[in-house]
């Protein structure tokens, strides 16, 4: 997962200063992978993420940006709002949905997702929020498995933001969790860095 701001990006690619995933090497530029089109509310976002090489293992990596996450169609922002919406503020799944602008189908599928994999959110944002704020007191457990997944990923995000300065909630958990919030459950978020 790489900033969104794909000046950036292509700087940091280029500079050398992006690192393998799978075995630590420096990444190359290597083109860039296909256009992807995202939703963003009503709106579209079109992006084409680059594609590196690692000069070490030769293993290629699409630099997606923090927008997004894996196989979803909808900026990570919408997906956690909805999400915050439905289990913070009690809105139906329908209502959950016309607020943010997708077919109900599709914010159960993010719904439902998120609530079987809760308990691991909660744990790898509990532990990355001590890792930011070591003086951090024990996240207290607030009810349902969702929403303490969601305090957890909260108090990790403010404890990112007083250790490295202002980023934006959702782009933070989508890089945070290397676009793998909503992923197969039996696909663990990696090791966060
Ligand atoms: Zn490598």
């Amino acid at each position: 997962m790489v900033e969104a701001d794909q000046d950036a990006v292509d700087s940091d690619l280029v500079g050398g200063r992006l690192a393998c995933g799978a075995c630590g090497g420096r990444l190359a530029p290597w083109g860039h992978a296909r256009w992807r089109t995202l939703r963003d509310g009503p709106r579209w976002v079109r992006l084409r993420p680059r594609r590196s090489r690692c000069v070490s293992c030769q293993l290629t990596h699409v630099l997606l940006p923090v927008l997004a996450l894996l196989r979803r169609r909808d900026l990570a922002s919408v997906i956690g709002e909805a999400l915050r919406s439905r289990h913070i503020d009690g809105l139906s799944r329908r209502e959950m949905a016309a607020r943010a602008g997708v077919h109900p189908d599709t914010a159960r599928g993010w719904s439902r997702r998120f609530v079987q994999k809760a308990e691991d959110i909660r744990a790898e944002f509990t532990a990355l929020a001590h890792r930011y704020d070591p003086q951090l007191p024990p996240i207290e457990a607030r009810g349902s498995p969702a929403v303490d997944a969601l305090e957890a990923i909260g108090v990790a995000a403010a404890a990112a933001v007083r250790a490295l300065g202002p980023v934006p909630l959702w782009d933070f958990v989508a890089g945070a969790s290397g676009g793998r919030l909503l992923a197969n459950t039996n696909c663990p978020l990696p090791g966060l860095a």
